[in-house]
């Protein structure tokens, strides 16, 4: 199984690292994508992937970190691609719950962020929040560029506009949450090749361990074993496909 997105930068992780990669190895979590928020964090994604092969990285500013940020600082991005554990671009993208002062900035860092992954061929990890129409407008510029929405929690029908977009839908903890009905009908929505498996850790941690207050890779089969229970599929079938799927789509054989 592949925990395709997680922040084992994040101090809550970082500062107990050995023991999170022994216990994921533990409960078959093989590999692991370490998600990058600003420069400095990609930086320091790259360095948490030095001598770990289960490790690769994903670089990018998150859009409610642009004001943090300098524009000037996006060719820093473009030389992060040479190193081997750089997979993908992320987390980019938008997001009006937070930061919607920011919307103009937030589309500059969108945008300049994706032309990076077009040129070199990356794909990408897509953060949106209440903002799914202007994503999708954004991302209709840069027809070459393969994408995951990462973190869905929104309806069948965004879910459905994304998926007729031709893009992929990353499910985390809130599938499992008792409330999430609508979210729920979402997954059942998605064809089970076209999502992928994530723990968003430290954050969201899935239900039966939503009192464990930080998420760690190890929990990604709690949902990966709620999207079996709504696919009516074997477990073993969602890890086999969604394995297949994260490799295909990052590209990590
Ligand atoms: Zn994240």
């Amino acid at each position: 199984m592949i925990d395709t997105h997680c922040h084992l930068t994040d101090p809550r992780l970082g500062a107990q690292l050995d023991e999170v990669l022994s216990r994921a190895l533990k409960a078959g979590v093989r590999r692991m994508i370490s998600v990058s928020t600003s420069i400095g964090d990609a930086v320091d994604c790259i360095a948490v992937c030095a001598g770990r092969d289960q490790l690769r990285c994903s670089v990018g500013i998150h859009p409610n970190y642009v004001g943090e940020e300098d524009l000037a600082a996006l060719p820093q991005l473009r030389g992060l691609q040479a190193n081997p554990a750089v997979v993908a671009i992320g987390e980019i993208g938008l997001d009006y719950h937070y930061g919607r002062e920011l919307r103009d900035r937030q589309f500059e860092f969108f945008q300049m962020q994706l032309q990076i992954a077009a040129d070199f061929n990356r794909p990408v990890i897509i953060h949106c929040r209440e903002a799914v129409e202007d994503a999708l407008a954004v991302l209709k510029q840069f027809p070459t560029v393969p994408c995951v929405f990462h973190c869905f929690t929104g309806t069948a029908t965004e879910a459905r506009r994304i998926l007729d977009a031709g893009f992929l839908l990353g499910f985390t903890g809130p599938i499992t949450y008792k409330k999430s009905d609508e979210l729920r009908e979402a997954v059942r929505v998605t064809p089970i090749d076209r999502l992928l498996v994530e723990t968003d850790a430290p954050y969201l941690s899935p239900e039966p361990m939503r009192k464990q207050k930080v998420n760690e890779p190890a929990l990604v089969a709690h949902i990966a074993a709620a999207v079996a229970d709504l696919k009516k599929v074997s477990l073993e079938e969602v890890d086999r496909i969604t394995t297949e799927t994260a490799s295909r789509f990052f590209r990590w054989p």
